[in-house]
């Protein structure tokens, strides 16, 4: 079989005007950008208000192996086979990080012949929005040390500014820094730190905007460090939220682009699941839920992680809620949480397999928790054997689950026909209401032991002190009645990701906790988690180039 970005170079894509006309757009709805890409208006919402809205299908998934479970790629194949079906849909996706796509990914646009496309240019900078993210994000940082060195009317605390610096690319040399060293001229030496840039704030805030109004008011929000009396100081007494908001304009317009069957798919805002909410922006997916019958978007990582912030802190924000979950599950992964390791996986282990399905038990007790129906995906891999397909069927009907064995990898939406008609089907069930984990006038500590304890299935919490310091003064500040965003690996239902499967008699610990009051959800970091990854051994951009001819390799 081709490479992804083989089969996505030599895709027929449809100009970007064709598919802006399948989706009865007008001239003010969308500009282009470049032949293949357009920008959806910021106000096409406001315009679109009294449609109704199409059903919305969450896809979500086991806890991973490195190299993902085919998410994306289901998401997007899934969103092909419905249209096959004659179901009016659109994918709504979240843009990929360069971090990871150098790092460990190589890409992160689906795979195989359930791709969106042109995928070089979604895997790169596309139409440039997390740059204009970044920027926003270090314009603040250079606009607070500014302050500082011009006399510091807001008596900011150099050593309590929390707001970071941003890049997007893996660099931990930059976790820690200090700025302003060189003598008065060059501002206050204070220490600093780089997080990547889809753990900024102003991303999460832009994928929790519901128009640009909404956004300059998030960010005035933004709590940027404390006084020296301790008091918190946010963007809007530092007056910069206009120039913020300035600088993301045009980054707060959904992105339209195509799958390889010409799919529609609007792709906005890239969060990472463990150290940020991981959903694509609120816009997007309410845009796609107008224009479509049906939407189909994936939340990052495992559901312990993606899912439950989509639930938790997304539909509450947008005031919706999806109809039907997709499980994505790989026998490769399966197997790796029943105890194989990482490099056998692509051998036949019926007995590894059938330790490892508590993982997917521990996911779909979570989706029922929140009264979702649901139906798991096995996304299936060349090396999966007949048997261990046939044992995953055969678990799923004893635990009277609905199951598809979909291989929209390598057939695109023909591959994923049977799963479309059940998740019809699954729409149709929705009954009773969704059932958040906690309510938000909770404790904070309460809304960290609801989520570990039901979403995780650990036996409780530990707080740091450092952390229960910042739960006083979260509570002193009036935010504690925000949601939790939890920053957890994604390895494993714990906080420690050497313990696969469904580990039990753990408990979680939470080191720190920062209020992301523009966002409106408050993080809680555990474990080792980091917020700004590094490289491996052997990056994934060891393998890319681009030749005389202008082809591009390596993007997987
Ligand atoms: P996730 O969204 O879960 O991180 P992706 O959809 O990005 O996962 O897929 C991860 C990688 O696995 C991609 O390189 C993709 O091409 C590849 N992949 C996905 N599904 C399959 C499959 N069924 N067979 C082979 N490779 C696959």
């Amino acid at each position: 079989m081709k490479s992804d970005i083989e089969i996505a170079l030599n895709a027929e894509m449809k100009p970007i005007e064709e598919i802006a006309n399948m989706l009865a757009l007008t001239k003010e709805d969308w500009e282009p950008y470049g032949h293949y890409k357009a920008k959806l208006s910021d106000h096409l919402l406001e315009k679109l208000a009294t449609r109704p809205d199409g059903k919305i299908i969450l896809t979500t998934s086991i806890n991973p192996t490195p190299a993902g479970e085919g998410k994306s790629t289901i998401t997007v194949g899934l969103g092909q086979a419905m249209n096959r079906i004659h179901k009016n849909t659109i994918i709504a996706l979240r843009e990929p990080s360069l971090g990871p796509t150098m790092g460990i990914k190589g890409g992160a646009a689906g795979g195989g012949y359930s791709q969106v496309v042109p995928m070089e240019e979604i895997n790169l900078h596309f139409t440039g929005d997390i740059h204009a993210i970044t920027t926003a994000n270090n314009a603040l940082s250079a606009f607070i040390d500014n302050h500082i060195h011009q006399g510091n009317e807001l008596q900011i605390d150099p050593r309590r500014v929390e707001w970071k610096r941003v890049l997007d690319i893996n660099d931990r040399a930059l976790r820690q820094v200090v700025v302003g060293l060189g003598g008065p001229t060059k501002g206050m030496p204070r220490e600093d730190g780089f997080k990547i840039t889809v753990a900024s704030e102003i991303m999460a805030v832009l994928c929790l905007a519901n128009d640009l109004q909404d956004l300059k008011k998030r960010l005035a929000k933004m709590v940027i460090g404390y006084t020296y009396g301790k008091e918190p100081v946010n963007v809007e007494q530092l007056g910069f939220e206009g120039a913020l908001t300035l600088l993301l304009k045009d980054a707060i317009k959904p992105n339209l682009v195509q799958t390889l069957e010409n799919t529609p798919a609007i792709i906005h805002g890239g969060p990472f699941a463990n150290i940020a909410h991981g959903c694509n922006s609120l816009m997007a997916t309410k845009i796609a839920a107008k224009l479509g019958d049906y939407v189909v978007t994936e939340s990052g990582f495992g559901a312990d992680l993606g899912a439950e912030k989509f639930i938790n802190i997304k539909t509450r924000a947008g005031g919706f809620e999806p109809d039907a979950v997709v499980i994505v599950a790989t026998i490769r992964a399966l197997k790796m949480h029943g105890g194989m390791d990482k490099k056998q996986l692509e051998t036949e282990n019926l007995e590894a397999l059938a330790h490892g399905m508590d993982n997917l038990k521990k996911h779909m007790e979570t989706i029922k928790q929140f009264n979702l129906p649901f139906i798991i995906a096995i996304n299936k891999f060349p090396a999966d054997t007949q048997k261990e397909v046939d044992y995953l069927i055969n678990w799923c009907s004893k635990e009277q689950a609905e199951v598809s064995l979909v291989d929209v990898f390598t057939e695109g939406g023909q591959g994923g026909t049977d799963l479309a008609y059940k998740v019809v089907e699954l729409c149709e069930q929705k009954q009773s209401d969704l059932t958040y984990t906690y309510e938000l006038n909770d404790s904070i500590e309460t809304k960290i032991e609801k989520i570990a304890m039901k979403i995780y299935g650990a036996d409780g919490v530990e707080f740091s002190s450092k952390a229960k310091r910042q739960i006083k003064q979260i509570n002193e500040n009036g935010f504690s009645n925000l949601p939790i965003c939890m920053a957890k690996t994604q390895y494993s239902l714990s906080d420690d990701p050497g313990k696969p499967g469904r580990p039990s008699g753990f408990r979680i610990t939470v080191k720190e906790l920062h209020p992301s009051v523009g966002a409106g959800f408050i993080v809680a970091l555990t474990g080792d988690v980091m917020t700004m990854p590094g490289l491996p051994k052997k990056p994934a951009a060891l393998n890319m180039d681009v030749t005389e001819a202008g082809t591009i390799k390596g993007l997987f």
